[in-house]
């Protein structure tokens, strides 16, 4: 029973690739937007949503990136589709006593 599948890797040999994730922009936000250069701002009115990828290089990390939402988009999605999977909060579920 030891017929591990391989996966199908194509350029992926195990090494990471850059990816980025959609969240929404958190107060004090500092960054630019690596496609229009103007700060990723939050405000307060309009819930704005940024795209953070986390760039590699040869399977090795070398910054991160932001874009507005819409820049991303604009941009053509430089490092893929964001991954807009909301990020699970653990709110402390009551666990079921085993009373
Ligand atoms: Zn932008």
């Amino acid at each position: 029973m030891g017929t591990t599948k391989k996966k199908s890797s194509s350029a992926d040999k195990g090494s990471w690739t850059s990816r980025a994730v959609q969240r929404d922009i958190e107060p004090g936000s500092i960054v630019d937007c690596r496609h229009c250069g103007e700060t990723v701002k939050f405000q307060a009115k309009v819930r704005l949503r940024q795209i953070i990828c986390n760039v590699y290089e040869k399977g090795k990390w070398v910054r991160v990136e932001h874009f507005h939402a819409e820049c991303y988009q604009t941009a053509g999605e430089p490092h893929g589709a964001a991954d807009t999977t909301p990020v699970m909060k653990h709110r402390g579920r009551a666990v079921a006593a085993s009373a």
